[in-house]
């Protein structure tokens, strides 16, 4: 559905007026091209002294292509993004690095450009006083996420001692366009072991065979498109009154449709069946079939109830179970589910929806260790206000809430959520694990 305020206040008397009123004033958000650069313009590099990931990072970002300023002899550049390695903090005081880097940068950073910390997750900290130095660092992040205008975000990547190696994917989404409705979150890599390898950063996905489910419209349509984009093979999976669009978008990316109902008691071995016919097994799994029956809990039925947990949760533990039971996720594969801020913040009349999409944090979090010994990961995005069928469903006013209250103060669209479900099924994210990402702007909600 399209943002109308979005584009009357872009421009003319709509800006004048909207700034006038002190009304919020959505910013177009670039959104990933093939072939565009990872940055949108020069990067500027700092970090806080003794730092491990300096170097890293120099390396990372001139393989993508970036110009580099290191902080010292940059000139007078408008930053596309402003990167600082705050690993070395280890004390409150030493926070002060972190203020000195972007203080006098932060107003100067172009439209749609990045802010990215890199830190140490706390729990591997040396001790109390870094693990207090680099909590802090989440606190800074989401605040600077929250004042940061004109499209712009903030990311905060807390790398494991020992899995720097595994960095490249996380560092090229945060930097990307394809991070464009992602801000204030902390994402973290702790993987040690080697991160296969990627020799073709636009088609990572090539030679890969990917699994959506839901696919026939919404998010789902744009996750077997983005996938399809990146290199992979898509299976469509729908149900069979779904069929026709279902079969639309398998066309349209080359790939295979499958009609079943994934609560169905025959769901697995249909599954399995036809991932080793036609795959011989599969390399990605995305979890996008979702349903909603929304009732304040006094007026829910048992029926609503059983419906949205059964499709929301329980397929998914009884599919994954399946295809990892039999081999079919081959080793180095990825588990993507669809999770929601209403699973994190809860919602009126959504508690049946809000308690599935709260199983799956739980059960990204439970089946990520067991299935890293095979290489596989398990993790979630959880969008806020996507521009669906669904969310133009919703009454005006809740709508224009739900739209505005975020830092971009506009919704997404579904490629942002899929450019997030690319992020975790790529190879390179191999030490990307048990992690929730949010799509959703920097809703207040559940923040
Ligand atoms: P949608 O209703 O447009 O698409 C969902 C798809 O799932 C449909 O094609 C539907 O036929 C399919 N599906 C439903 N039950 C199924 C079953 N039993 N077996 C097989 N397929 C089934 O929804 P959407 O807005 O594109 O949402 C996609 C996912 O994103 C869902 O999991 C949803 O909960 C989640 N989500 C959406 C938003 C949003 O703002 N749209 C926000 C947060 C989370």
């Amino acid at each position: 559905m399209a943002d109308r305020y979005r584009k009357f206040t872009s421009r003319g008397a709509g800006a004048f007026v909207a700034k006038r009123l002190g009304l919020p004033r959505p910013a177009l958000l670039e959104r990933y091209r093939p072939g565009q650069p990872v940055a949108r313009g020069p990067v500027v590099l700092g970090g806080a002294a003794g730092g491990r990931m300096r170097k890293t990072l120099r390396e990372l970002l001139d393989a993508a292509g970036a110009e580099v300023a290191q902080a010292a002899d940059e000139s007078s550049v408008r930053a596309g993004a402003l990167v600082f390695d705050a690993t070395g903090i280890g004390t409150s005081a030493g926070l002060r690095a972190l203020y000195d880097f972007l203080h006098p940068r932060i107003r100067e950073l172009a439209p749609c450009g990045r802010v990215v910390v890199v830190g140490t997750p706390p729990e591997d900290a040396a001790g109390a006083g870094e693990a207090v130095a680099q909590r802090a660092l989440e606190g800074f992040v989401r605040s600077v996420g929250k004042e940061l205008r004109d499209g712009s975000t903030a990311h905060l990547l807390l790398v494991a001692p020992g899995a720097e190696g595994g960095v490249e994917s996380t560092l090229r989404f945060a930097l990307s366009a394809r991070s464009a409705y992602v801000s204030g979150q902390a994402l973290r890599v702790t993987g040690t072991a080697p991160v296969p390898g990627t020799a073709d950063w636009a088609r990572p996905l090539a030679g890969k065979t990917a699994l959506v489910t839901g696919a026939s419209r919404g998010i789902g349509a744009v996750v077997a498109e983005t996938l399809h984009r990146d290199g992979a093979r898509v299976v469509c999976l729908d149900v069979a009154a779904q069929g026709a669009e279902l079969a639309a978008v398998a066309a349209r990316v080359g790939g295979g449709a499958l009609e079943s109902d994934i609560t169905a008691a025959d769901a697995g071995d249909r599954l399995a069946a036809y991932l080793g016919a036609h795959h011989g097994g599969v390399d990605v799994v995305v979890h996008n079939a979702g349903i909603t029956r929304d009732r304040t809990l006094g007026r829910m039925s048992a029926g609503q109830w059983e419906a949205v947990i059964g499709v929301n949760l329980t397929a998914v533990e009884t599919l994954t179970a399946r295809l990892l039971g039999d081999g079919l996720l081959r080793a180095d594969g990825r588990i993507v589910c669809t999770s929601s801020i209403s699973g994190i913040a809860g919602n009126v009349g959504q508690t049946n929806y809000a308690a599935s999409k709260a199983g799956l944090i739980g059960y990204v979090q439970a089946v990520a260790p067991e299935a890293a010994a095979r290489g596989v990961t398990v993790n979630a995005v959880a969008p806020g206000f996507i521009e669906t069928r669904m969310t133009a469903a919703v009454p005006l006013v809740i709508r224009e809430a739900g739209r505005r209250m975020n830092s971009l103060k506009q919704g997404g669209l579904p490629v942002d959520v899929a450019e997030a479900v690319a992020y975790f099924a790529a190879p390179g994210s191999g030490a990307v694990t048990g992690q929730v990402l949010r799509v959703c702007g920097q809703a207040l909600l559940g923040a």
